[in-house]
């Protein structure tokens, strides 16, 4: 259903536009589904919404939602949470994801906005996390973050299985927090094979360590955004993050 709201939010214009970016996106995942025998339809598309406006993120999921793909939003700021409670966003059910790095300050902020976190990087969040949501009496799904590239500017739990599993084991024995896969960010750079390797290696790991600990719960694999998202529809990837390739390039 169209809410007289979203319909007057947006400038037809950029509505158009938006529309555009989107098919084109959508076209981009099927297309590489479609080479690996998946369906595009059966991935989430996350809005990574950072800096957007809420007009735009209800536009963008709205029109997921009229071409029947699963959708979530996924806010990477602590600080732009607030913005999620504007009339336009507050109260359109979407899934609210936490995809960003996380503070042990900012963690009760994030427990009552996502109700799945993509970015747990190391035991310390984790614990964090956990003592918020139970003073809440939430649940929350939660991902493992992977360093699958090994650069230094990213976060995450090294890309093996004796880190992993750790990790895994003490979510699991959580009764509050409930591992569901695990998430990476691909390597940063335009050498396809290099992109490819760090994606493939999220999979083998979830695979590894599903088995290992007999987890079947580890269902989710979050990788690709705007640059790679082919790579990652063919590797695996169960929900996609993508910002710029949707709303445009961000403001500088
Ligand atoms: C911004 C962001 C994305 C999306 O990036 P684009 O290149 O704009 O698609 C995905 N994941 C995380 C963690 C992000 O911060």
């Amino acid at each position: 259903m169209t809410s007289p709201a979203d319909d007057t939010a947006l400038p037809d214009e950029q509505r158009q536009q938006l529309a555009a970016r989107l098919d084109e996106v959508l076209a981009r995942m099927d297309a590489a589904a479609a080479r690996v025998g998946r369906e595009g339809r059966e991935i989430t598309v996350l809005l990574a919404t950072k800096t957007r406006a809420p007009a735009e993120i209800a536009a963008a999921v709205e029109l997921l939602r009229e071409r029947e793909r699963p959708v979530a939003v996924g806010e990477n700021r602590a600080q732009e949470i607030a913005k999620h409670a504007d009339a336009l966003l507050a109260d359109n059910g979407v899934p609210r994801h936490f995809i960003g790095r996380l503070q042990t300050n900012k963690a009760r902020d994030v427990v009552a906005f996502a109700e799945t976190i993509h970015s747990v990087d190391r035991e310390g969040i984790a614990d964090a996390l956990e003592r918020r949501a139970e003073t809440a009496g939430l649940r929350r799904d939660v991902l493992v973050q992977v360093n699958t590239s090994g650069e230094d500017s990213k976060g995450g739990f090294a890309p093996t299985v004796e880190a992993l599993a750790p990790i895994v084991e003490r979510l699991r024995a959580s009764t509050v927090l409930r591992p569901v896969g695990l998430m990476t960010i691909g390597a940063n750079t335009s050498d396809a094979v290099a992109v490819r390797a760090s994606l493939h290696l999220l999979r083998e790991l979830r695979d590894t360590v599903r088995e290992q600990l007999g987890a079947e719960e580890l269902t989710e694999l979050s990788m690709g955004m705007s640059g790679d998202l082919e790579i990652a529809v063919e590797e695996g990837a169960t929900i996609v993050r993508v910002g710029s390739a949707i709303f445009g390039a961000r403001p500088a």
